[in-house]
């Protein structure tokens, strides 16, 4: 970890192949929440240095999708095989701006690598189709052949809590489908992802292809978003900030793939293995010290089982130890910032204010939250439409599986769920009937297999994510007509 007797780093962002600083030469400190020591800046970018990168990547686009397949796999390869080489560096540089745990960032670093190796051995397989046209009188004799092309130039912007996982998701896509992408990372840790482009450039992507703007998203994500000149941007975020960015490119006819907010219902049956269920409720719940996404954020168990799923919890909440996050006996780690935290606290009291019991924790120290166990039931805004990221365990009581899933499904929201059952009949029952991406059954909600279909339900995004289907909403397909005579 850093601390403030080591040398500042200057961080810079990446146009045109050049490393450069801010056009109003402002800065961003990144700051690690454990103690709050500045460990690096990144420059603040404007929208003219958001403009200088749009402008580059046009020529960019044009040599990328110019450069055959094999090689930029072959560019993608090199830059994994960096990644897992730098693994140790990029993990405590991770562990550091974000606040989740050493274990936690290497796990990302490491998911990072193989999804960057799964685009590129994806991008080998990137066919289209022959269609005999016999099919249709009157067109017998012509064949039809279908092509997969680039978009063009993306945008790609990106939240704080995965800022490696998910650049390569979006920049690992980008570029095996033979896009340009200009990626506006997170402002509160962003230096993962400047080391990142720093690799990718280095085995070998052109400066113009892969470009990265640093700051804030009002500005630079703004600008970025409202090009007319881009083909399409993506963006993983809060759904708020996905709405103005979806209007943002509607109004130039610019696609817009959105990974969302999500409240993931978890649902202990009756017949549940309970010890189990604890467990995957825990790991589900503080992962990323619960800055995740797909989360276990609602949990509901059948009452026959409820005090017994209760005591558990509450024993394993109590037990989770809160510290320094580079540390391995750390469970849990500051949240991304104060004003995070914050928000946290404040959830934490109007959860009270509406009924909900604190059982444990809940307490806010600078920008750590004691892990929290509420008793909540279905008056509380948490129970349906609000998501809360950070350590909160919300418990409810149901009186079926149909109940809880008549809670699940009564949000806005619908990106994972889990359900705990022994009885096949009830596992098809939830897998069939929730409303959400995913449905894992005896399994918990951070669950994000690279090949999977990944995205939301409802208000939790647009399109999806993983291996070939990025791949596939990354391109567009040309028909070229053989007409016979
Ligand atoms: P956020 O929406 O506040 O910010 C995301 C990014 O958007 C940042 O880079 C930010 O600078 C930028 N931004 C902010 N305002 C903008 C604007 N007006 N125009 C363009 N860009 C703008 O989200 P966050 O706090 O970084 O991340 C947490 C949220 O992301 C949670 O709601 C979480 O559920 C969601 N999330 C979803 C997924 C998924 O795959 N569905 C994954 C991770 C996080």
């Amino acid at each position: 970890m850093s601390t403030q007797t080591e040398p500042l780093v200057r961080y810079r962002m990446s146009i045109a192949g050049q490393d450069r600083d801010s056009a109003s030469g402002e800065v961003i400190e990144v700051r690690n929440m454990f103690d709050g020591a500045v460990i690096g800046t990144v420059p603040a970018g404007t929208a003219d240095d958001a403009q200088a990168a749009l402008e580059a990547a046009q020529a960019g686009a044009e040599i990328w999708s110019a450069t055959p397949a094999f090689r930029r796999a072959a560019i993608l390869k090199a830059a994994a095989a960096q990644i897992r080489a730098r693994r140790d560096e990029l993990s405590a540089v991770l562990s550091a701006e974000n606040g989740k745990t050493i274990a936690n960032a290497s796990m990302e670093i490491d998911t990072t690598a193989r999804i960057f190796e799964g685009f590129a051995e994806e991008s080998l397989r990137l066919f289209g189709q022959t269609v005999p046209l016999d099919i249709q009188e009157g067109l017998q004799s012509d064949l039809m052949i279908t092509v997969r092309e680039p978009l063009g130039v993306m945008v790609g912007i990106l939240p704080f809590n995965f800022p490696a996982e998910l650049y390569a998701h979006k920049v690992g896509a980008a570029l095996a489908a033979g896009n340009a992408i200009v990626v506006k990372p997170p402002e509160d840790d962003p230096i993962t992802t400047i080391l990142l482009t720093d690799i990718l450039h280095r085995a070998g992507v052109p400066g113009a292809t892969l470009q990265l703007v640093t700051g804030y998203g009002d500005v630079v994500g703004d600008h970025l978003s409202k090009s007319p000149d881009i083909a399409a941007v993506t963006f993983t975020g809060s759904t708020e900030v996905g709405a103005v960015i979806a209007a943002n490119a509607g109004r130039n006819v610019v696609r817009a793939f959105l990974e969302l907010s999500g409240n993931d219902a978890f649902i202990v049956c009756d017949d549940a293995n309970i010890d189990d269920a604890v467990d995957h409720a825990v790991a589900g719940r503080i992962y990323a010290n619960g800055q995740v996404c797909v989360a276990t954020k609602r949990i509901m168990v059948v009452r026959s089982r409820y005090d017994d799923f209760l005591t558990k919890l509450r024993a394993r909440v109590e037990a989770l130890r809160v510290g320094d996050q580079t540390s391995e006996n750390t469970d849990v780690g500051p949240l991304i910032s104060v004003d995070a935290a914050r928000v946290v606290e404040r959830q934490i009291k109007e959860a009270v204010g509406q009924g909900a019991r604190l059982l444990v924790g809940g307490t806010r120290d600078g920008a750590f939250i004691t892990p929290a166990l509420l008793e909540i039931d279905t008056s509380v805004g948490i129970a349906t439409d609000e998501e809360i990221f950070g350590p909160v365990f919300s418990v409810l009581a149901v009186d079926s599986l149909d109940e809880a899933i008549e809670i699940a499904n009564a949000s806005q929201f619908g990106l994972n769920a889990a359900v705990f059952t022994a009885d096949l009949n009830q596992a098809i029952r939830a897998g069939r009937r929730i409303k959400a991406g995913i449905v894992s059954v005896n399994g918990g909600n951070a669950y994000r297999p690279d090949v999977a279909a990944f995205g939301g339900y409802k208000k939790s995004g647009l399109g999806r994510e993983g291996i070939a289907y990025t791949l596939d909403e990354f391109t567009q397909v040309k028909s070229i007509v053989l007409r016979g005579v």
